[in-house]
């Protein structure tokens, strides 16, 4: 029989009460509830991922919770997973997205900000700051693409690299981009060391990184 979730905190020795909500168990308990969230996210197919779910609905839940439980802190973080599991607003899958959502938030803090969690990455067995990937495994990974691209101008490169280094996280990876990869580049505005166009970016963007020894990155189309 599926235990609801106040029976698995209770079991797991933490309190249910909203106000009074302590938790003593060991990361460890709740590494696999949210694990498998995750896990059911990332697995879905990305053409149907948002088709199928109401995102306004998610988007609802998840800023209701971080209102409620504000803070970038360990313990925020596990009292916005509880309650969304916990929702009966939402279906499995739109909680699986809720919580993968919250979840990219609280390791781009943590490895921006707090860096109070470390975790071990199942492939290469070193700690980093992220529950969802292994920011060693993406920063190698991205290493090793720095061996296929270069922008011509050795400055340039190292910078990019280094900030590539500094922010692993989908959609905040700066990248060396061709010329010939932009289409339909308009003048935007003079900024104060140099003019500012915008362009359409004809490849696929970096949309989300895995923890798993083959397929790090997974990009998606822009256009
Ligand atoms: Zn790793």
């Amino acid at each position: 029989m599926k235990r609801s979730l106040e029976e698995l905190l209770l079991e797991q020795g933490c309190g249910w009460d909203p106000k009074e909500f302590t938790c003593s168990t060991d990361w460890a308990d709740w590494k696999d509830m949210i694990q498998n969230s995750i896990t059911r996210n990332l697995d879905s197919p990305l053409g149907l991922k948002y088709n199928n779910l109401r995102e306004d609905m998610i988007e609802s839940v998840i800023a209701r919770v971080q209102s409620a439980f504000p803070g970038i802190r360990k313990e925020a973080y596990l009292r916005r997973i509880a309650f969304v599991y916990d929702d009966n607003t939402l279906t499995q899958e739109e909680k699986d997205h809720a919580i993968s959502s919250l979840t990219m938030f609280k390791d781009r803090d943590n490895s921006l900000y707090s860096r109070d969690d470390t975790y071990k990455c199942d492939i290469c067995h070193r700690s980093g700051y992220m529950i969802i990937w292994c920011q060693h495994c993406v920063i190698d990974f991205l290493q090793d693409e720095a061996t296929k691209w270069t922008s011509m101008d050795k400055s340039i490169d190292r910078q990019i690299v280094h900030a590539q280094t500094r922010a692993p996280i989908p959609e905040a990876i700066p990248e060396w981009i061709p010329y010939e990869l932009l289409r339909n580049v308009d003048y935007l505005t003079q900024g104060g060391y140099a003019s500012v166009y915008t362009a359409t970016y004809m490849e696929r963007i970096i949309y989300q990184m895995e923890k798993n020894d083959k397929d790090i990155i997974t990009r998606i189309n822009t256009i």
